[in-house]
């Protein structure tokens, strides 16, 4: 199931295109696309897109039971793997949201996305995105169709990078950064000890950020004593309370130097309820894991949050570098969500890479039985190194994929 290499199978053109020009070949294909600009080149066309799932036991932070873990209650870790075959022999990879859905989503891609994609060209991510989106948007604009596009859309996306040989941050932009900050994402315990404990193994981990999920101040409180000042606290209470409950929690917090809250409200498509904890909590306010493209578009314009989120294996990579452009032009930052182990993580981190911009990603606080990328972007001092490679720079290995698929 590994891709075959690019310059032995982009054979299509090669009459026309030596190998030194391909990266400017993919550039040029995309932008023509963008455009609306009749293809001069041969066209490489999927020709197949498989789903498969891979459940990973794990254990969390100093935890060692492998057990029904944090506000979400997993069992094991899923990762719903999206491969895109092209018709000269070219593999991609992507990742469909996510943990206990991977069944649903996988069905939505097998039985409706799937079907949509054969013969479209690989250079047009953004506009087979937008074809699906249209074509089944009574299916629900947020969900597992819209999932499946997306781990679609990143296979993609590294199908172009294995086109260009280039790793996909360096086909996206001039960032140049081989190595990415990253911080991890505890999982909620729900008490001060087990808070207190996990925050020491971070820090002693090399974190020097640290989220949080817990929804009660003498546990939060536990939390930050426990992280010196040079570590950056963050807090995702999952869409936990209405509008004035959350503005009056995060002003209780104000001694704790909390660096946002995530999602604060319910139900998180509330833009006006998060303008207003915004506008009146003192504390910044992140928000995007659950917004559709145009959520991010309304959060955005509005000054709603400080941080977007776009998650990557829900709205694409091609989405994704919609909301950094509008982040960008209208000075709101971008904090990822990737609490995932799978190509929707390496696309984050090719991303997070690609940009000017200093981006941490998120890495779930969980260890696995198993790495679908033998460690290679395991967090060290917490710091992630970006894969050299050509696309997302590493493909899942065939290995764990047959243990745990
Ligand atoms: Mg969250």
């Amino acid at each position: 199931m590994s891709s075959a290499s690019p310059r032995v199978r982009y054979s299509i053109s090669s009459k026309r295109l030596r190998p030194r020009r391909k990266a400017d070949w993919v550039r040029r294909r995309l932008r023509e696309k963008a455009q609306g600009i009749h293809e001069e080149f041969a066209v490489v066309r999927i020709s197949a897109v498989d789903t498969k799932i891979v459940r990973v036991p794990f254990t969390h932070g100093d935890d060692s039971t492998v057990g029904r873990a944090g506000n979400l209650r997993l069992s094991t870790l899923n990762t719903l793997l999206v491969r895109v075959t092209t018709d000269t022999g070219i593999i991609g990879w992507g990742e469909a949201f996510g943990f206990d859905l991977v069944d649903v989503t996988k069905a939505a891609i097998d039985r409706l996305v799937s079907p949509l994609c054969i013969g479209h060209d690989v250079a047009d991510a953004e506009g087979l995105n937008a074809i699906l989106s249209h074509r089944l948007h009574n299916y629900g604009r947020n969900g597992p169709v819209s999932f499946g596009i997306s781990g679609i859309d990143i296979a993609l996306w590294d199908i172009a990078g294995k086109l260009a040989g280039l790793p996909l941050h360096r086909l996206l932009g001039d960032g140049g950064k081989d190595i990415v900050p990253a911080y991890t994402s505890l999982l909620r315990y729900g008490d001060a000890a087990t808070v207190e404990s996990n925050v020491r193994l971070a820090v002693s981990r090399g974190y020097r950020a640290i989220k949080l999920h817990e929804i009660e101040l003498a546990v939060i409180r536990a939390g930050r004593n426990a992280a010196p000042d040079s570590v950056s606290l963050m807090l995702d209470v999952n869409c936990h309370w209405a509008p004035p409950q959350a503005i009056t929690f995060a002003r209780s917090l104000q001694k704790e130097r909390i660096f946002f809250i995530e999602e604060p409200i319910w139900p998180p498509e509330d833009m006006i309820g998060l303008g207003q904890v915004s506008a009146q909590s003192g504390i910044p306010i992140a928000a995007g894991e659950n917004a559709t493209l145009m959520d991010f578009h309304t959060m955005i314009t509005t000054g709603a949050v400080r941080f977007v989120q776009p998650s990557v294996t829900k709205i694409g990579i091609s989405g994704l570098l919609k909301v950094a452009a509008w982040a960008a032009e209208h000075g709101v930052l971008v904090s990822p969500h990737s609490p995932y182990f799978g190509p929707g993580l390496l696309a984050t981190v090719q991303v997070a890479a690609a940009s000017k911009h200093d981006i941490a990603v998120e890495r779930y606080g969980v260890e696995l039985a198993a790495d679908l990328f033998d460690g290679a972007i395991t967090p060290v001092n917490g710091r992630i190194s970006v894969p050299p490679k050509p696309g997302l720079g590493i493909d899942p290995s065939e290995d764990v994929i047959a243990r745990f698929g």
